[in-house]
């Protein structure tokens, strides 16, 4: 009898924890949702972590697909803090980063994440995953959704092959042709991030995968007539995208601010949606224009809130393509952050950044010279992605606000644009302009010079 009580009480004890992790649980999508926030920043004394969590649609069927993401990126953060946890080094700052892309396609949406830890050694560690499922629905899907049979896995890989060392020959890079082989051999695990594109399906391997290190990621786009019978028909649509679009920026004039005090606001990590185009929809209140340094891993899911923001007259610069710590990556890696990002902005707007932000204003002068940009850092950091509270970011950038100064801030978070629209609110009464670097640049008749660092002007 005793007995039967205390299992009862047992019981009645668990369903109350599960209860309190179910609210909680729910509490946390609710939360992110809510903010429209997906973004995890933590520092610590000898670590630093940036996740970027996909922004998925939160409804009741896209649950599952959010938890295992979840799951994923938990797990991924355990391994990189026991590694740091035992590392005697406190000089060293370790870091960990989670950045996605997602894409949709005919019914199909997808999401690309690439994790990457230093915990010492010659490089970032880094991992890819990829998951694919019913946009309506939420149901995960694989490959094998994609495929006419079983059997085209064959297919595929045969002519991946043939476009990998097509790649290779074109590039100059010396492949192997046995790491080829072994890399397209006919499993999923070797097939598991593919993009549908304009232009054909891309399929990306990560590095070591087909060629070594040094090599990097390869991405080869094959045209989808070649993948007749091998990727079912309804995936090999092409839509027609308009060619030769002209992109309309918008410049003005000067001279009504030649008497102003000049303040550049900046925005980095993004673009974003909402935020972005909240910042968008308020600075002809102020007659300010800002800079974006825009992640390159980022542009292509937010391409409209960049194409927006550089139609209103706004600055694009670039914060590279994964927010990597630049010291710590080899030249070709550097260059490749670079030249990504630079690419994939010029696909959207028309033209190539010429302003770099580095990450965590890591810069010195070997890199400058590889990076060929001028290099554009602050001097008033409200410490924005910390606090996340409007009313004390602006009091921090209206404190400090002088002439020539350079604010720091991210379009990722509400708060940071509302701290921004109400610093510039106080700002104008105190007889300030809000203007881009360029329009800085040309106001304060400076010559800018790619060997310099820029805090302000
Ligand atoms: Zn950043």
């Amino acid at each position: 009898m005793k007995k039967k009580n205390l299992k009862l009480s047992d019981r009645g004890k668990l369903i109350i924890v599960i209860s309190v992790l179910a609210i909680l649980f729910g509490f946390l999508f609710f939360n992110i949702e809510k903010n429209g926030e997906n973004h995890e920043i933590i520092k610590e004394e000898n670590y630093y972590m940036k996740i970027d969590y996909p922004d998925i649609e939160n409804k009741k069927e896209n649950r599952k697909i959010i938890a295992s993401i979840k799951k994923y990126i938990d797990e991924k953060k355990g391994e990189f803090i026991d590694s740091v946890r035992d590392l005697e080094n406190k000089e060293i700052v370790y870091d960990f980063l989670v950045s996605n892309s997602m894409s949709e396609y005919e019914d199909i949406t997808s999401v690309h994440l690439t994790v990457y830890s230093y915990t010492g050694g010659a490089h970032y560690i880094r991992e890819d995953k990829s998951y694919y499922f019913k946009t309506d629905v939420g149901e995960e899907v694989d490959l094998t959704h994609f495929l006419v049979e079983p059997d085209s896995l064959k297919r595929l890989a045969d002519v991946s092959y043939s476009y990998i060392l097509k790649y290779g020959a074109e590039n100059d890079l010396n492949f192997l042709e046995d790491t080829v082989r072994e890399g397209t051999e006919a499993t999923f695990e070797n097939f598991s991030h593919f993009t549908f594109m304009q232009s054909g399906l891309e399929i990306l391997f990560p590095p070591y995968q087909v060629a070594s290190w040094a090599d990097g990621e390869i991405r080869i786009v094959i045209p989808y007539n070649e993948l007749k019978g091998i990727i079912k028909d309804e995936y090999l649509k092409v839509s027609d995208i308009p060619s030769d679009v002209v992109v309309e920026k918008k410049t003005r004039d000067l001279t009504k601010f030649r008497d102003k005090k000049l303040i550049a606001f900046t925005f980095d990590d993004g673009p974003s949606n909402g935020p972005t185009n909240k910042l968008l929809d308020n600075l002809d209140r102020f007659e300010a224009r800002v800079t974006f340094f825009v992640l390159g891993s980022r542009v292509n899911q937010y391409s409209s809130s960049l194409l927006r923001a550089y139609e209103q007259g706004n600055q694009i610069g670039s914060h590279t393509y994964s927010h990597l710590n630049l010291f710590k990556l080899k030249d070709a890696d550097i260059l490749r952050e670079i030249t990504n990002t630079n690419a994939n902005v010029n696909a959207i707007i028309g033209e190539e950044p010429r302003l770099l932000r580095p990450p965590y204003g890591n810069i010195n002068s070997e890199i400058k010279s590889l990076t060929n940009m001028y290099t554009i850092l602050w001097d008033i950091d409200p410490e924005d992605w910390k606090y996340k509270d409007k009313d004390k970011i602006a009091a921090n950038i209206v404190k400090n606000a002088h002439d020539g100064a350079i604010v720091l801030l991210h379009d990722i978070y509400e708060t940071s644009v509302d701290g921004a629209i109400l610093a510039m609110e106080q700002l104008q009464q105190e007889g300030y302009a809000f203007v881009t670097i360029d329009e800085m640049v040309t106001l304060k008749n400076v010559e800018l010079d790619k060997s310099k660092s820029y805090f302000k002007f």
